[in-house]
């Protein structure tokens, strides 16, 4: 398990996404204790970077990161662009010569960031700044890594460390930054840095579980395949578009007509729709009358794997969206078999 260079590009995206999203909010929180720019600073930042992202596909994660850090250094005004650019710059140095992230990497990368950070702005744990977030994420990230748990996880207990961290700055007094000079006042009101560091960790949590598909229906070759042979394109088409409706997984092709697009049943076409949703699963056939019959008969004869080919006697619409249903949810050729049945005994059920 790993966070691949897409994933990266993604949390960066989202990120930008959230902090535009979220601009007003974060300016209003520096206007309790500061001077009213956070979320203006880093909306234009991050804005610029996002201008920059289509030039990222072709870039290695150090290079991506550390440019992310070189725009907000170059374009956001106040503490927070050579705050947040040191944070990714230093990100990128620790990524160097990786294609993707492991969880060691990611903690490296934390641990990166908050290195910078410090060496920029002198600022420990406590002071009601960005590090405050940032620090207890990194440590729930590490301790959810020697649990055991997998990234997607980990970054589940670093986002909700870093809120938390978020509820305790509104209890203690800012002794950095501009919030510094209102001393015991700036008690009570949330940091600004702290709230955006946060949405960077919810960021990356969202990045971390996109593309992520562990958990979720079996693995597309292990489904069942479904046929379907008309004597007609048009009809064995609209059959196939109604099922992958229902069941958008699902694997379907559709034999209709021959060659020449005329009506009839051709051996070749209806030999490779099945080849192209064969697996070890096995392949449903529904087929139209008379010789949508006998072709694919032969065309079970002339497979490769004749013994887990099936024809089923259902209609041809109603039966490819039954089909379509439980093959999609891994339904076995025995259950879908049974319910096709019924579709046959009542096709409207
Ligand atoms: P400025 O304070 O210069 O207007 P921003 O408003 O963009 O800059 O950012 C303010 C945030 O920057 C604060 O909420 C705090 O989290 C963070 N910050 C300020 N100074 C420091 C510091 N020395 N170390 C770490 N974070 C800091
Ligand atoms: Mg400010």
């Amino acid at each position: 398990m790993s966070l691949s260079k897409e994933q990266v590009i993604t949390f960066i995206d989202t990120f930008a996404g959230k902090v535009n999203e979220h601009k007003t909010e974060l300016t209003e929180y520096d206007q309790k204790i500061g001077d009213g720019d956070h979320g203006v600073n880093l909306d234009r930042g991050m804005q610029k970077v996002k201008e920059k992202e289509s030039t990222y596909a072709d870039k290695p994660i150090d290079a991506i990161l550390k440019d992310v850090g070189m725009t907000l250094v170059s374009t956001v005004g106040g503490a927070s662009g050579p705050l947040y650019g040191t944070a990714f710059m230093k990100a990128g140095m620790s990524a160097k010569g990786k294609d993707e992230l492991s969880a060691q990497d990611i903690l490296d990368m934390f641990d990166a960031m908050i290195a910078g950070i410090q060496q920029r702005g002198k600022a420990v744990q406590g002071e009601k700044t960005m590090l405050d977030a940032l620090i207890p994420a990194k440590n729930a990230f590490d301790e959810s890594i020697k649990n055991g748990s997998t990234i997607p996880e980990a970054l589940e207990a670093a986002d909700e460390a870093a809120w938390d961290g978020v509820e305790y700055t509104k209890t203690i007094k800012a002794t950095k930054g501009r919030a510094s000079y209102l001393g015991d006042r700036s008690i009570g009101h949330q940091d600004p840095g702290a709230t955006s560091m946060s949405y960077l960790l919810d960021s990356l949590l969202e990045a971390s579980k996109e593309g992520d598909d562990s958990g979720e229906s079996p693995s597309d070759d292990d489904t069942v395949g479904i046929v379907i042979v008309s004597h007609s394109q048009k009809v064995a088409d609209g059959a196939k578009e109604l099922a992958l409706e229902m069941a958008p997984t699902a694997r379907i092709a559709s034999a209709g007509g021959m060659k020449d697009g005329s009506i009839g049943t051709d051996l070749q076409k209806i030999s490779e729709a099945i080849e192209s949703v064969m697996s070890d699963a096995g392949v449903i056939m529904l087929v139209d009358l008379g010789s949508a019959l006998m072709t694919s008969e032969m065309a079970i004869e002339t497979s490769e794997n004749p013994s887990l080919i099936e024809i089923m006697d259902a209609p041809i619409v109603e039966g490819a969206i039954y089909a379509a249903i439980e093959a999609s949810i891994g339904s076995d050729k025995e259950k879908i078999k049974s319910v096709l049945k019924r579709a046959k005994e009542d096709p409207k059920f």
